[in-house]
């Protein structure tokens, strides 16, 4: 704890060449030792600079009753100790403090190793049930719930001042004598008001609205006081500061790194703190080390018990930085326990079927595209084949930019399958995604087919397979005969590609010979999705793709049960889309652009306002902008309306009007943000920009710029927030949807980006998703301790996997 000592040194020093006269200070030196000595003792932290301390005697100086010979002597000690005390301080700034071990510990304290954590918070003094109530809002029930309930943030009340040395707006902290503490009208309401003081002078503080304070501060006691100091009327008054008395305990409220909770109604900070602090010193010693010994030494970890008591009352800056990098470590290293496990498990307890691949039948067919493949694309195709002829489920993410050609790459992998004898599924995430791969899927291979037989719903090729290859697309809305018709082919494999939503295949489909699941935009595909398809005895490959970019630390993190391929590589001669933040002011000139646009031929979308989750709300807001564009601003133009709440049937006609160019303009809900493609659509304007997250823009964004004119993208915001304007910016400039990503990771807090309480994933408090060095420590000490012991069976992995099992299933099951 820093502290100051530089005047009692120059004070002495005073002395000393005064020639031990006890002449140094007015009134004598003993009372000044003694006032100082008070506040000293709170600070010394080290045992063994205490016991010197204290052998010194400063709080019942007796200076003056010495002779001369022992005045000298006895300063010469002195100067000794707070030479050392100085030396401390700077060891303490260079190297990583050594925590001083928990005091004693409160008396109402069960001791039965490390049973007692699990015991309920109302096994502790002081917590009632009310209280145990209002702390289970917050998810603490148990003792060791308590102890990692950790404090947002500290308030730095270490600063410790004289007051003559206060200074106006910093935290800072004095040890005074209470002169006087009375209830007094402060602003029309009764509050305290208290005259304390210390050597160098006297000070004011008042707590307004809380008269109640005053009966604590008894004349003479010992009180510190921590928070900021105000000139009124030319003097410095404390207003409303923390304070606490200075009695025989270390303090938890001033004086040092105080923490601060977030708390729910009725939890009170102080009475918090005052609970925490003996729990932590009691308990935290109870909480077994996980982590093998030599793993936490490898990555510089402290121990357990030290970190959780240092995160809630640090004694310095580096020590809660430490605390933070080791509770940090252990979330992050248990969720990737975890999910690697998961795989483990997926891949493990049943074979896949490898899937044969039939090159001539690829070749044919990738040389019938009109287009060549992208380095990239190659690259990714080769990642999944290899993966599909292994008898091990593929468990593959696939991350594209929007537009970087990731359908066709799925393609080629379904038509493996079924050139292998394998049915193969496509899942999108709504049907009008559903049927537009079902219409470029078709389109893609009716290029190699000799001929194409079409019915409804399905598609059958031939010319491309020895026997023919069946399409079907199966969508919410077709009827209920259609749908079984297609339910009973795919049940008797007559369908060898089905594509449709994930809820409908999950749900209503059996299939004969499953062997290659593709998911197209959901993230967390986890292990109930992925068991809802495992039948018949089939263990499906299953490739997840996604176009939001995601920084591959933090995929390896959150995803870490797949592996990753990257196209990162758009086709040539895409162009980069001129992209425009606007002022309300200038909307009548965006409306004027898009005309223009029109008017040379091209096509536009107009994203309405989010206005909020519910998909009605946002539909009805949507036909509501619809008619007043249509009405007073382009009642010449063909509009289209597209939104959540139409059926499947109305949703094609509207994109299949736009797609032919039969509507200049589609008005849409937020919900054609992902995957709608449309090369004649150049102009994309988006309404209440500001509302949407980054890489939510830039999915927007990618909707255009899909063919060969120059596009563009007008973002209009009202009134943004800092944070919105921040965005805006970003967006403007950075046209890469991976450097976005890593942007919007920096702009948003820990836990936001991806919402890991919403993923079903173990929670994350201590750690940073933006901390890459640390996420990829953890991912390969994960991956190490895991090749070397996969079901953590190893004496020293024991304590791990209790750990692991306990977080995971408070994190519950995978969505
Ligand atoms: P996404 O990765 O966003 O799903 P798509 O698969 O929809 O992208 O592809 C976007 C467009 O680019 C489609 O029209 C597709 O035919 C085309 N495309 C895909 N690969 C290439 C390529 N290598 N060269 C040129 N165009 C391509
Ligand atoms: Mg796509």
């Amino acid at each position: 704890m820093p502290m100051n000592v530089e005047p009692l040194r120059r004070v002495l020093e005073l002395e000393r060449d005064k020639g031990c006269t006890d002449t140094a200070v007015i009134g004598g030196l003993d009372k000044f030792l003694r006032r100082w000595a008070a506040q000293a003792m709170a600070l010394i932290t080290s045992p063994r600079l205490l016991a010197q301390f204290r052998k010194l005697r400063l709080d019942d100086a007796k200076y003056a009753s010495l002779s001369q010979e022992q005045r000298k002597k006895w300063l010469a000690d002195v100067f000794a100790f707070l030479d050392s005390l100085k030396a401390a301080e700077t060891e303490v700034k260079s190297s990583p403090k050594r925590v001083a071990p928990p005091r004693k510990r409160p008396a109402a304290v069960p001791q039965a190793g490390g049973q007692s954590l699990e015991l309920p918070i109302t096994t502790l003094q002081g917590v009632s049930t009310a209280v145990a109530a209002k702390f289970k809002k917050l998810g603490v029930q148990t003792i060791r719930d308590l102890l990692y309930f950790f404090p947002h943030r500290h308030l730095d009340y270490s600063r410790n001042n004289y007051i003559s040395g206060l200074t106006e707006g910093e935290e800072q902290s004095i040890t005074a004598n209470v002169w006087q503490a009375r209830v007094t009208m402060l602003g029309g309401r009764r509050g305290t008001e208290a005259i304390v003081g210390d050597e160098t002078g006297n000070v004011r503080a008042v707590w307004f609205n809380n008269p109640y304070i005053a009966k604590s501060l008894p004349t003479n006691a010992r009180v510190v006081l921590s928070g900021r100091v105000r000139l009124f009327g030319g003097r410095y008054v404390f207003e409303s500061p923390e304070w606490e008395l200075l009695e025989d305990k270390e303090l938890v409220h001033t004086g040092r790194l105080v923490p601060l909770y977030s708390l729910t109604k009725g939890l009170h900070p102080r009475q918090v703190r005052k609970l925490m602090k003996p729990v932590v010193d009691g308990f935290a010693g109870q909480v077994a080390d996980f982590l093998p010994p030599n793993l936490r030494k490898r990555c510089n970890l402290v121990e357990l018990p030290q970190a959780i008591v240092q995160a809630h009352y640090p004694e310095d800056e580096a020590a809660k930085d430490n605390a933070r990098v080791r509770l940090a470590f252990d979330e992050l290293f248990l969720l990737q326990l975890g999910v690697l496990g998961k795989k483990h498990e997926w891949q493990e307890s049943q074979p896949a079927a490898p899937v044969g691949i039939a090159k001539p039948v690829l070749d044919t067919f990738l040389k019938s595209l009109p287009f060549e493949l992208t380095a990239a694309q190659h690259k990714v195709l080769r990642e999944l084949l290899s993966d599909l002829e292994k008898p091990v489920a593929m468990s593959r993410l696939l991350q594209g930019e929007v537009g970087s050609g990731k359908t066709v790459v799925a393609t080629a992998a379904l038509l493996a399958a079924a050139a292998s004898g394998y049915q193969g599924a496509f899942m999108a995430p709504t049907e009008i995604l559903a049927e537009q791969h079902f219409a470029s899927v078709t389109e893609l291979l009716s290029r190699t087919a000799s001929r194409v037989e079409e019915e409804d719903n399905l598609r059958r090729f031939t010319g491309i397979l020895d026997k023919p290859l069946t399409l079907a697309l199966l969508i919410g809305d077709l009827n209920q005969a259609n749908k079984k018709v297609i339910q009973q082919l795919v049940r008797d494999g007559e369908i060898d590609v089905i594509i449709g939503t994930h809820a409908l295949i999950q749900k209503e489909v059996d299939f004969n010979k499953l062997g290659l699941v593709v998911v197209d935009e959901q993230h967390r595909f986890g292990v109930a999705q992925r068991s809802a398809l495992r039948q018949k005895g089939f263990n499906p490959h299953v490739l997840v793709m996604t176009a939001t970019p995601i920084p591959r630390t933090l995929a390896l993190t959150l995803y870490g049960d797949l592996d990753l391929s990257v196209i990162d590589e758009l086709p040539p001669g895409r162009q980069t889309i001129k992209t425009r933040w606007l002022k309300p002011a200038q909307r009548a000139s965006a409306y004027a652009f898009l005309r223009k646009q029109v008017a040379e031929g091209r096509q536009a979308f107009i994203i309405c306002p989010l206005v909020e989750e519910s998909e009605a709300i946002q539909a009805k807001a949507a036909v509501a902008e619809y008619e007043r564009l249509s009405r007073e601003v382009f009642p010449d133009l063909k509009l289209g309306l597209i939104h959540g709440r139409l059926s499947a049937a109305e949703k094609d006609e509207v994109m299949h009007k736009f797609r032919a160019g039969e509507l200049d303009i589609l008005v849409s809900t937020p919900v054609v943000e992902v995957g709608i493609d449309v090369p004649n659509a150049t102009v994309m304007l988006v309404e209440s920009a500001d509302r949407f997250g980054l890489s939510q823009l830039h999915q927007f964004r990618g909707r255009v710029g899909r063919g060969q004119a120059q596009s563009y993208c007008m973002l209009l915001a009202e009134n943004p927030s800092e944070i919105g304007r921040q965005r805006l910016d970003l967006i403007e400039k950075i046209q890469d949807g991976f450097k976005l990503a890593e942007e919007d990771l920096k702009l948003r807090g820990p836990g936001e980006f991806f919402g890991t309480r919403q993923s079903g994933l173990p929670d994350l408090r201590m750690a940073k998703l933006s901390d890459v060095k640390l996420l990829e420590l953890a991912r390969a000490e994960a991956i190490r301790l895991f090749t070397d012991d996969p079901g953590l069976k190893q004496a020293e992995h024991r304590l791990l996997s209790v750990e692991l099992a306990r977080v995971w299933r408070a994190g519950g099951e995978w969505s």
